[in-house]
């Protein structure tokens, strides 16, 4: 069995390889994200061990790639609790398993082997609210069965809603995160571009799911149902 570990930490990553060596796996590692990515994608692993934090392209970005392509090789990602993203995110993106660090290593061999047992599937990870559904590999968005087109701006505005959904979520956090932390902007982008993403998923359908909640921000009402 062939595993590659993706861990910028040079001295966890060889101890992980020489565990796992004793184990009887043939082991790769490299220290980088676009390492990473490429080995991941061109190497035929059986199980791919996935640190977040990475020089270059970090590991959520590969996750996502790779699942975007298609390809599901099982992925176990190594997260440290850094407020930036959790559990949740990881295996909404296509993760099969997660270990938060530190983790003990007996703990990681019973998951590399579970995920052996399991095999390579199809994980599309589509997020559904109500009759909303969203993949994010695929870039779909549909409502009822129908095939919404959104732009790639909308798109990001619609997926970070309905990863919080049910949560109120404020200017200031969609434009961190749909924007980006840099952008110096007018905060009232945020209302027209929920202005657009209404028109294209609540109105059309007679729905108003996307709220706004007065002087605090939005929220994906999770009890929308169709009148
Ligand atoms: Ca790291």
């Amino acid at each position: 069995m062939r595993l590659l570990i993706v861990e910028d930490e040079v001295r966890l990553a060889s101890a992980l390889q020489r565990g796992l060596i004793a184990e009887g796996f043939s082991v790769d590692i490299v220290h980088t994200g676009p390492d990473g990515l490429h080995a991941a994608r061109e190497g035929a692993y059986d199980v791919v061990v996935l640190d977040i934090m990475l020089p270059g392209i970090s590991g959520y970005e590969i996750l996502k790639q790779l699942r975007r392509a298609r390809n599901w090789v099982p992925i176990l990602m190594l997260t440290a609790k850094d407020g930036e993203y959790d559990e949740a995110d990881a295996l909404d993106l296509g993760a099969d398993d997660y270990l938060t660090k530190p983790f003990s290593f007996v703990v990681l061999l019973a998951r590399i082997r579970a995920l052996l047992r399991r095999g390579r599937r199809p994980r599309p990870a589509v997020l559904t609210v109500g009759d909303l559904a969203l993949d994010p590999a695929a870039h779909q968005v549909s409502r009822a069965g129908t095939r919404i087109e959104l732009t790639p701006r909308e798109f990001s505005l619609l997926e970070y809603l309905m990863r919080r959904a049910g949560e109120t979520v404020s200017k200031a956090d969609i434009l961190h995160h749909v924007w980006d932390a840099h952008y110096e902007g007018d905060a009232n982008v945020v209302e027209v571009y929920v202005g657009y993403l209404r028109r294209k998923i609540d109105a059309p359908f007679g729905r108003a799911s996307v709220q706004t909640v007065r002087g605090a921000g939005y929220r994906l009402d999770v009890h929308d149902d169709p009148a």
